[in-house]
């Protein structure tokens, strides 16, 4: 069963309201499009996911460390970097967390480089739920805009977002799908959930097992 963080709304200030409607009710994808089914036309495509594994190592992140963890520096993601440090990963693969949708695959502005972003349904086909995960500064594209992927799946390569940063994969899980690109860091964290305890909740069933039996 997958459990997803409900939003506090409660704890959101009041003059913090204004920005979130704005954010929950902008369509980025019509927008972008001037399609405004487009996003209804993904999700009904959207497969079930069984699980989610880790961006990169796959499937446990092998070789690879968090350099920067959700919620430090008001981060809104984790930064994977490969354990050699440096540049050493430039150009490794990053995979699909979980099945999903890629709904955009695209360079963003504000040094975000060449990212993508895949909607993927923790629910069922009759009773969907999504959440959004968001892979940042890639050096190259492995898939495109309205692909159907798989968990583990090739997606795209690590990068340095044309030389803004050090090699590193930016990856956000978000619980509120299709908002702005956003700015990777915020005080505010409505929409966004913690991308390592997520996938740790989440696993596919079959590594559970496996967990559970390395324990013993
Ligand atoms: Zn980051």
């Amino acid at each position: 069963m997958m459990t997803i963080k409900k939003p506090v709304f409660s704890r959101i200030p009041l003059h913090c309201l204004p920005l979130l409607l704005l954010l929950s009710t902008t369509p980025l994808l019509a927008n972008q499009s001037g399609d405004p089914d487009l996003l209804q036309r993904y999700l009904k495509q959207c497969p079930v996911a069984d699980g989610f594994d880790f961006p990169v190592g796959k499937p446990n992140a092998k070789k690879y460390y968090n350099a920067q963890k959700f919620g430090r520096n008001f981060h809104l993601g984790d930064d994977w970097n490969g354990i050699g440090g440096g540049n050493t990963d430039l150009g490794d693969p990053v995979y699909a967390i979980a099945n999903g949708i890629v709904v955009s695959a695209r360079i963003e502005p504000f040094k975000w480089g060449k990212v993508i972003r895949i909607i993927h349904n923790i629910g069922t086909k009759s009773k969907p739920r999504y959440v959004e995960s968001v892979y940042a500064h890639l050096q190259h594209f492995k898939t495109k805009e309205g692909a159907k992927v798989r968990r583990g799946q090739l997606i795209g390569t690590i990068g340095t977002a044309n030389g803004a940063y050090k090699a590193h994969l930016h990856l956000e899980i978000r619980s509120r799908i299709n908002m702005p690109i956003g700015t990777g860091y915020s005080k505010i964290t409505t929409g966004y959930l913690d991308p390592t305890r997520f996938i740790r909740e989440n696993r596919p069933k079959h590594r559970r097992r496996k967990v559970r039996r390395s324990r013993k």
